[in-house]
């Protein structure tokens, strides 16, 4: 592969590397320029042969190369090292502007601190801070933007407990909410008594039928002391039937023995 075709792709996967140097005021040193992106240095690395590169796109290069992109002497990334200290205090002083200028910015300020200035930036693209709004604005109109958001809500006026979202806000009817909520909380309730009946009447079933078999062991049983019962009473009735014979028999004996003496006196 021809080594310009590899630049070329290289700058492309590294587009984002480097300060583009339009963005500069006054004049950058040679020196100062990555020699593969060609702009201006970012977190900077540099090689014993003194070239300077971002560190993202030396480390790019080394995948495929192992040597120095400019002169071609041998590389490894075991050698590379930070930029001589009077290169990092020149790269540090550059002034450039802000990366939001063609969004109005017009602040100008060194290397060294475009990167707080840039957090900060009063045109700086931010995400609105709603929940689910996809809006992009510019830090500065943030909050008229949340004035208006489409996704900002806030807590029913009329206290139904509920949080409206803005573009809900007409369509917003406290009695249908709660009515709702209350037949929710309705329909779970009777599947709550339908249950506990069911679970009721289960119980109630295998108690009956405990009752109605120790309701058939009792009837046994009074069958069983009744047939004792009878067989008692007819014991009972031959013992009278043999007691009321024995004393018939008695009675008669005394009578005859009664007789005895006048029958005695008779023949007398
Ligand atoms: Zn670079
Ligand atoms: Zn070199
Ligand atoms: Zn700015
Ligand atoms: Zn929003
Ligand atoms: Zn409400």
């Amino acid at each position: 592969m021809p080594l310009v075709t590899h630049i070329l792709q290289v700058e492309t996967l590294w587009k984002r590397m480097g300060f583009d140097i339009e963005r500069f005021v006054g004049y950058v040193n040679e020196g100062l320029l990555c020699s593969i992106c060609r702009d201006v240095l970012e977190d900077p690395l540099q090689a014993p042969c003194e070239h300077a590169f971002c560190t993202t796109c030396i480390h790019g290069w080394l995948v495929h190369h192992s040597n120095c992109p400019e002169d071609r002497q041998a590389l490894d990334a075991s050698v590379l090292h930070p930029l001589y200290r009077y290169m990092k205090n020149d790269l540090n002083r550059l002034q450039l502007h802000c990366k939001n200028r063609e969004h109005g910015c017009d602040m100008v300020c060194s290397l060294e601190s475009i990167d707080r200035h840039e957090r900060e930036c009063e045109y700086g693209q931010i995400s609105c801070s709603n929940a689910g709004c996809p809006v992009q604005v510019e830090r500065r109109n943030l909050d008229s933007h949340l004035a208006l958001c489409e996704y900002r809500s806030r807590e029913c006026p009329n206290g139904c407990g509920y949080t409206v979202l803005s573009t809900e806000d007409t369509q917003h009817n406290c009695v249908a909410e709660l009515r709702t909520e209350l037949e929710l909380l309705r329909s779970e309730m009777i599947c709550r008594v339908e249950e506990a009946k069911h679970e009721m009447e289960s119980r109630l079933d295998s108690q009956r039928r405990h009752m109605v078999q120790k309701e058939s062991m009792l009837q046994n049983e009074i069958e069983e002391l009744k047939s004792q019962m009878s067989r008692m009473m007819s014991d009972v009735r031959s013992l009278l039937a043999a007691e009321r014979q024995h004393r018939q028999e008695l009675e008669q004996a005394e009578l005859e023995k009664r007789k005895l003496p006048s029958s005695k006196k008779k023949y007398d």
